[in-house]
């Protein structure tokens, strides 16, 4: 029974929530001592001299683990270090340990030279994975960048961006890196999206850390699903860091809230472009819903889409905000109305239509109509 004991408490945390001076040291030492005559391992926090064991920093990557010890003297050091390894050691290590060990399952099944076994393994682990990251860079203002997307992009190897990427932006990518303008509208000859997606899966392929830098937020009409698909299938490691969209930068500089719950539930992002055979947008159906509509790409048809939100129900007093190069130094902010809108000028690329939005000094008006509705409602 005692071995069973001894067998099932093979550890013990000392935790008191004092620093180790503070605990009586005839308390600290006596728990030790204790546990050591029943074979107990013991952790005593932040009190090396009452340890056994230590906990390690760990950074984990799939079945991927790197323990990194001080033996108590320093944790911090142990943090910084586990920072630094999680730098150099990302996400598609991950994946790239599950793809060496098919590897080398497969070489164990098929080959049977020992030597030259041995050989491969080597040099196989000596390549680095390649990663492949979709990263949102904003809508221009280099401050509106993550911290997340600053340091992935000081990794890159190579930068595939679009033409809405801001010189501001783009100067802070190594010098180091090669950068590709994929954009649609800026080269004579443009990149389609298939070849977009063949260069993402060959650097991917080729263990560079690629960085897919799109303008505002990557999955918000930004084709990142049709690459994703494409580096799924080529069995591509990726990470999507998110980024501040358009809207949310537009509604910054015309310093209004997306959202107001006194006058609507709904926030509906909406692209003036379609895919060749996709429908219309339901202009009905976003009339009722009521709240913002963000549209983006307007493309020049502000006075169109004016008109088809009229027909299908707003009103034509319904606040308008347009928008081009929101957090951008050229920065340009009409408030307008729907029925206005029409006859405005239209602003050059890119801009972005905010409807429904109220501003402050227009809520209360807006109040007072809705609620007026609702008492002649509620009699
Ligand atoms: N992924 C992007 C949108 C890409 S579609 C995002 O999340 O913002 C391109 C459209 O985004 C443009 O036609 C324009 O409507 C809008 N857009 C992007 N940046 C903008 C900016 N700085 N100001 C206004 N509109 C912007």
């Amino acid at each position: 029974m005692k071995s069973h004991v001894a067998t099932f408490i093979a550890g013990a945390i000392v935790a008191t929530g004092l620093s180790a001076q503070a605990v009586p040291k005839d308390v600290a030492s006596s728990l030790y001592q204790e546990a050591q005559i029943r074979g107990v391992l013991v952790n005593s926090v932040d009190d090396p001299d009452n340890c056994d064991f230590y906990y390690p920093a760990v950074v984990t990557r799939g079945d991927l683990q790197i323990a990194i010890s001080t033996a108590g003297h320093s944790p911090a050091l142990a943090q910084r270090i586990r920072i630094e390894l999680e730098q150099q050691f990302g996400p598609e290590y991950a994946h790239w340990i599950q793809r060496l060990g098919d590897a080398r399952r497969e070489l164990f099944a098929t080959d049977r030279d020992p030597e030259a076994r041995k050989r491969k393994l080597h040099e196989i682990a000596r390549e680095k994975p390649g990663m492949v990251y979709l990263v949102g860079a904003g809508p221009g203002d280099p401050e509106l960048l993550t911290l997340k997307a600053l340091r992935i992009l000081g990794q890159a190897d190579v930068v595939l961006h679009d033409d809405l990427l801001t010189p501001e932006i783009l100067e802070l990518v190594p010098s180091t890196a090669r950068v590709e303008c994929v954009g649609k509208r800026h080269n004579e000859q443009q990149v389609t999206q298939q070849e977009i997606n063949r260069r993402l899966c060959e650097y991917g392929a080729a263990g560079q850390t690629v960085v897919r830098l799109k303008g505002g937020d990557g999955s918000i009409f930004g084709r990142a699903s049709e690459e994703m698909d494409a580096l799924r299938a080529a069995g591509i490691s990726f990470a999507i860091v998110p980024g501040v969209t358009a809207a949310s930068g537009a509604a910054a500089a015309a310093g209004v809230s997306l959202t107001d719950r006194r006058l609507g539930s709904a926030l509906v992002f909406l692209t003036a472009q379609r895919c060749k055979g996709n429908p219309p947008p339901n202009w009905k159906a976003i009339a009722e819903l009521g709240g913002t509509t963000a549209i983006y790409m307007p493309g020049g048809h502000e006075g169109d889409l004016a008109r088809q939100l009229i027909d299908a129900g707003l009103a034509r007093e319904t606040s308008c905000f347009v928008v081009a190069s929101a957090s951008r130094p050229n920065e340009q902010v009409i408030e307008t109305t729907l029925g206005q809108l029409p006859d405005l000028p239209t602003l050059p690329a890119p801009a972005i239509l905010l409807i429904g939005t109220v501003r402050a000094k227009d809520t209360q008006t807006s109040l007072a109509h809705q609620n007026a509705g609702k008492e002649r409602a509620d009699h």
